[in-house]
C-alpha cells in the first residue's frame, strides 16, 4: 500500500467509524458512540440481534447489516461500495472494541486499501480494563487474546511466550480456564496472575494469586474472563521448547513456514542433539 495521510476531522469523505460498545454495563456507552451510531447511514454489526437491543436502549434507529467472522470476507466489498456511494458506516461487535478478538480487521484493511478514512472511537475493552486493576506492571504488556482450543497447540503457544518479559494478557472462557491455567503452570512456572471476570457487571471479581492458588479455586467459576500473567524474567529464553516434544518442536518451525528439512535442522540446533535423532523422532522411524 502507498503512504497515506488521514485527517480524521477535516476529511469530508464517507467514513468507517469503529465504535466500541459496553462489555457488560450499558452505562459504559459514551455520548460520542451513541451520537455516531445515530448519525451514520448504517451500522455493520457482528450480531444484529445483540446490537438491536443496544440500539433500542439508546434510541438509535439506524439500519443494521450483519458482518461476522463467516461473512466478513464477502461483506467487506459491499461495505466498501456503500462508502464509495457516499454512505457513512459504523462497525460494532457484540461487546467491546471491534477488531480486538472480534471481526473487523479485514474490513478495515479493505477500506484503507480503497483510500477511505477509518475513524476509531475509544471505549470499553476487557483487556485494558482488567490490566489497569491487576496490580501487575502494565507496561510493557503483550495482548495475546484467545489461545488455541487444542491442548497441544496451546502448549506450543505458551512455550513460545514463556521467555517474554512483558506482562501477558489473555482472553479465556470459563469451561477452558482450568486446563489453560494448568498448561500455564507447566510453561511459565508458578507466576503471579490475575483472573478478572464479569468486568463491569454485577458479579465483577478479581482473583489475584499464584497460578497454583487460582487453579485451586477456579472450579465452577462462570462468566467472561481475562487472565493477566506477571512478566517473566527472560530466563526461559533459550528453552522455550522445553515443554514440547521433538515432533512438536519441528512442527512449530514448519508452521512458521520452514521446509521440513530446515525445521528438523533448526530443532536439532536448538536441542543440541544430532539431526538424525530429530529426523527419526519426527518421522517416527
Ligand atoms: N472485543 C472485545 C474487547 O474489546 O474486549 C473482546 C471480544 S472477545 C470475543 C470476548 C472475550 O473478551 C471473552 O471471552 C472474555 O475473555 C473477554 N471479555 C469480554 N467481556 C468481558 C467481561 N465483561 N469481563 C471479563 N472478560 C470479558
Amino acid at each position: 500500500m502507498h503512504m497515506q495521510r488521514q485527517k480524521s476531522f477535516s476529511d469530508l469523505r464517507p467514513t468507517l467509524y469503529l465504535v466500541p460498545t459496553p462489555i457488560g454495563n450499558l452505562e459504559d456507552m459514551t455520548f460520542r458512540a451513541i451520537k455516531t451510531l445515530q448519525e451514520v447511514d448504517m451500522i455493520a454489526a457482528e450480531d444484529t440481534r445483540v446490537t438491536k437491543k443496544l440500539c433500542n436502549h439508546f434510541e438509535i434507529q439506524t439500519p443494521l447489516v450483519s458482518l461476522h467472522e463467516h461473512n466478513e470476507w464477502q461483506k467487506r466489498e459491499w461495505i466498501v461500495e456503500q462508502l464509495q456511494l457516499g454512505k457513512s458506516i459504523a462497525l460494532v461487535s457484540d461487546a467491546g472494541m471491534p477488531c480486538i478478538s472480534d471481526p473487523g480487521v479485514q474490513l478495515v484493511e479493505a477500506v484503507l486499501a480503497n483510500d477511505l478514512p477509518v475513524v476509531p472511537l475509544p471505549g470499553a475493552n476487557a483487556a485494558l480494563t482488567a490490566l489497569i486493576a491487576s496490580g501487575l506492571t502494565p507496561q510493557p504488556f503483550y495482548f495475546y487474546g484467545f489461545l488455541a482450543h487444542k491442548k497441544n497447540e496451546k502448549k506450543k503457544q505458551l512455550a513460545q511466550l514463556a521467555f517474554m518479559t512483558d506482562t501477558l494478557v489473555f482472553y479465556e472462557s470459563p469451561h477452558r480456564i482450568k486446563e489453560t491455567l494448568q498448561v500455564m503452570l507447566d510453561s511459565f512456572g508458578d507466576r503471579r496472575i490475575v483472573l478478572a471476570r464479569e468486568l463491569t457487571k454485577k458479579f465483577e471479581e478479581f482473583l489475584r494469586g499464584s497460578i497454583s492458588e487460582i487453579i485451586e479455586v477456579c472450579d465452577g467459576l462462570k462468566g467472561e474472563m481475562v487472565i493477566i500473567v506477571e512478566a517473566g524474567d527472560g530466563a526461559a529464553a533459550d528453552i522455550w521448547w522445553e515443554t514440547i516434544n521433538i515432533s512438536q518442536h519441528v512442527e512449530h518451525y514448519i508452521d512458521q513456514g520452514m521446509m521440513t528439512k530446515d525445521a528438523i535442522k533448526q530443532a536439532a540446533v536448538d536441542r543440541q542433539v544430532p539431526k538424525k535423532q530429530v529426523y527419526h523422532e519426527y518421522h517416527q522411524l
